[in-house]
């Protein structure tokens, strides 16, 4: 899957999130929310010499491959570790619990950005595991790569297209039934 579709899924996901909150937030906290999306959404391919954010983010990849080496001894397999549902939910837990803190303005900036990141994180994985190679779901309980569907890369506007559709009939759905719909 390219990085424009993780991309557009991160900031989807950020954009559903922001639909669905209940009391609606805040339009800085909206922002913070869909540039984490956007991150996330294409961060865990940074295990991936050809993937886009490798190419644009080569210091960051650097150092999280290194980080990667230095956590288990070797290089890093394409879709495991950092294709593992641990990351995104380890980080929406630290986050949101340090945006419910009284801390200073930047620690919310880094919390809601985290939040957001978490959810692109989360999209790209579950975009990865529709793909017939599938990611190391459960890593590191498991080394298994777990697949849920048979997309193929030639499958990415149909992919794309899918997302859009999405993120439109919850927007329709939030604007028609409001207050009754409730995400988190
Ligand atoms: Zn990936």
């Amino acid at each position: 899957m390219d990085g424009f579709t993780h991309r557009l899924a991160g900031v989807s996901t950020a954009s559903i999130a922001i639909i669905g909150a209940e009391p609606h937030i805040h339009l800085a906290s909206a922002t913070l929310l869909i540039i984490g999306g956007y991150i996330g959404g294409e961060l865990p391919d940074f295990d991936k010499n050809q993937s886009d954010f490798s190419q644009n983010h080569k210091l960051l990849t650097i150092l999280l491959n290194t980080f990667v080496l230095f956590l288990k001894g070797k290089s890093n397999t394409h879709r495991g570790i950092s294709h593992t549902a641990l990351i995104p939910i380890t980080l929406y837990l630290i986050s949101y619990h340090a945006s419910t803190l009284p801390c200073s303005p930047i620690i919310q900036v880094l919390a809601t950005c985290g939040i957001g990141i978490s959810l692109g994180y989360a999209s790209h994985i579950l975009l990865d595991l529709l793909t017939s190679m599938g990611v190391m779901f459960f890593y590191p309980f498991s080394k298994k790569f777990i697949s849920i569907g048979n997309i193929k890369r030639k499958n990415t506007n149909t992919t794309r297209f899918i997302i859009i559709l999405i993120v439109f009939f919850i927007w329709q759905l939030q604007m028609n039934y409001g207050s009754t719909l409730q995400f988190f």
